[in-house]
């Protein structure tokens, strides 16, 4: 899948874009331009280890609509449950 993203430019190297992420909440950095990469001692081990940015994005993108969906039927689950426990309560009283 295609992600239309807009090439948004690293902080550090304003004149390079920013093409991979480390998905680790615990690293110190987060999104890397190919010149952020070459500070590393091992930037091919890097390059391998960092999802491509549009992929990270357009995975967690798809990830969170099928949990959104798999949330909204639970909920109509839950709103079904409701309903039928209230018009249990109107009958008994
Ligand atoms: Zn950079």
């Amino acid at each position: 899948m295609q992600f239309p993203i807009a090439l948004i430019p690293c902080p550090q190297h304003p004149h390079s874009s920013l093409s991979r992420v480390n998905p680790d909440p615990q690293a110190s950095q987060h999104i890397f331009c190919p010149e952020c990469l070459l500070e590393y001692d091992n930037v091919v081990l890097m390059y391998r280890k960092f999802p491509i940015l549009e992929d990270f994005l357009a995975g967690t993108a798809a990830s969170f609509q099928k949990d959104r969906a798999s949330s909204g039927s639970s909920n109509t689950l839950k709103n079904a449950s409701f309903e039928f426990l209230s018009q249990k309560e109107e009958k008994q009283a």
